[in-house]
């Protein structure tokens, strides 16, 4: 039946607890193997964790590696899935192709090829072995194991692309943004970016280079030492330090700079609590971009219903067509873009 194959090629036959559900909604799914004649075989060597779920686990663990390594081992364990259930959030994998189905979709594949998931962890069956060991700074998990992936999970080939393995990982995880930017971004427009990480630069970058040269963008951000790296990049007209889970704070900071409220306000952060501030920085008929894991739609919805903002609020989906490509090209085109990755991975070696 053509409906029953279309529902195997989304993974559903995988969800164990419920079942016939898809993957994602399942608490729990089948990571076992042999995979499908639909299904294509990888084996992982490092995860990078969604910056919300990875700050959830140091929290609890208290920065400390063996137990974030305790409580991933558990989850995967537990779900057959790396799907924190405190942020229902995951991240990608970086791994090579192991078996390739019989009928999965393009056979020119070549075994032992590198990827990264384009996929939620949320989303893919995946054991782990072991953990080897953990980068604080990027949230880069380096493991032993294997994951699956259905005939219509993306994930891109990084066989023919000269940059660091760890780069290209933190950097396609958070591919919708840039790509979303880029779209909401227009000539002359007012961009605000809250949370000056790994999306956030990003954004910030695809909005500059369409709001020029009219427009302005600015970034706020938590920590003083982030201004300053963050200034250097020259992707914002100001970078201001303020905490974005205080709205009137943050208002208030804001205007010391700019006298007109935003018309696109894209939400980085990885904390809760930040949907007024976004709503509160936005102008009537402007646009807020949610792409945090930590934002609560009932927050957003009644906040911008309290505040009587007629603004549409969008929710960040990590997929866009060619959202790899898009947030590639940021760190070939900008070396100090790509140099603010590199050095995440190089603080955590040089501590
Ligand atoms: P990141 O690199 O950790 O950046 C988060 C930034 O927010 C950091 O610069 C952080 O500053 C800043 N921040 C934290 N609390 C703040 C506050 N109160 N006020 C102002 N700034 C604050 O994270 P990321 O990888 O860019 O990810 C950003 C968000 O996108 C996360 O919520 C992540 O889960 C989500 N995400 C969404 C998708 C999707 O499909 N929509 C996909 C991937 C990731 P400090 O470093 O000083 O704390």
């Amino acid at each position: 039946m053509v409906l029953e194959k279309e529902l195997e090629y989304l993974g559903i036959h995988r969800s164990l607890d419920p079942k016939g559900v898809l993957p994602q909604a399942a608490y729990k799914i089948d990571n076992s193997l042999p995979i499908k004649d639909s299904e294509i075989l990888f084996e992982v060597n490092s995860l990078n964790i969604d910056s919300a779920s990875f700050y959830q686990l140091k929290n609890i663990s208290n920065n400390n590696k063996q137990l974030i390594k305790q409580e991933i081992l558990k989850i995967v364990k537990e779900r057959g899935k790396m799907h924190n259930p405190i942020t229902n959030s995951g991240g990608v994998f970086l791994g090579k192709i192991k078996q390739i189905g019989k009928d999965y979709k393009n056979q020119n594949l070549k075994l032992n090829s590198k990827v990264i998931s384009l996929t939620s962890l949320t989303y893919t069956p995946l054991y782990l072995e072991d953990i080897t060991d953990i980068n604080i700074e990027t949230n880069t998990v380096y493991v032993k194991g294997y994951a699956i992936l259905f005939y219509n999970s993306p994930f891109t080939v990084i066989d023919d692309i000269n940059i660091e393995e760890e780069v290209l990982m933190m950097v396609l995880d958070v591919a919708g943004a840039p790509a979303y930017s880029a779209k909401y971004s227009q000539i002359g427009d007012t961009v605000i970016i809250l949370g000056g990480g790994k999306s956030g630069v990003l954004s910030a970058y695809q909005a500059y280079l369409r709001v020029k040269p009219s427009g302005k963008v600015f970034i706020i951000t938590k920590e003083k030492y982030e201004v300053e790296i963050l200034t250097e990049l020259n992707i914002a007209d100001k970078v201001i330090q303020a905490d974005a889970t205080k709205p009137i704070e943050t208002l208030k900071e804001y205007l010391k700079y700019n006298n007109e409220l935003a018309d696109l306000v894209i939400n980085c952060t990885n904390v809760s609590n930040t949907e007024t501030t976004s709503i509160l920085l936005t102008k009537d008929q402007g646009r807020v971009i949610f792409f945090s894991m930590a934002t609560s739609f009932t927050q957003a919805a009644l906040q911008a219903e309290g505040l009587a903002k007629n603004i549409q609020l969008i929710i960040g989906n990590g997929y866009f067509p060619n959202h790899d490509k898009i947030a590639i090209d940021c760190i070939v085109k900008n070396n100090k873009i790509y140099n603010f990755f590199k050095n995440k991975i190089n603080y955590e070696k040089n501590k």
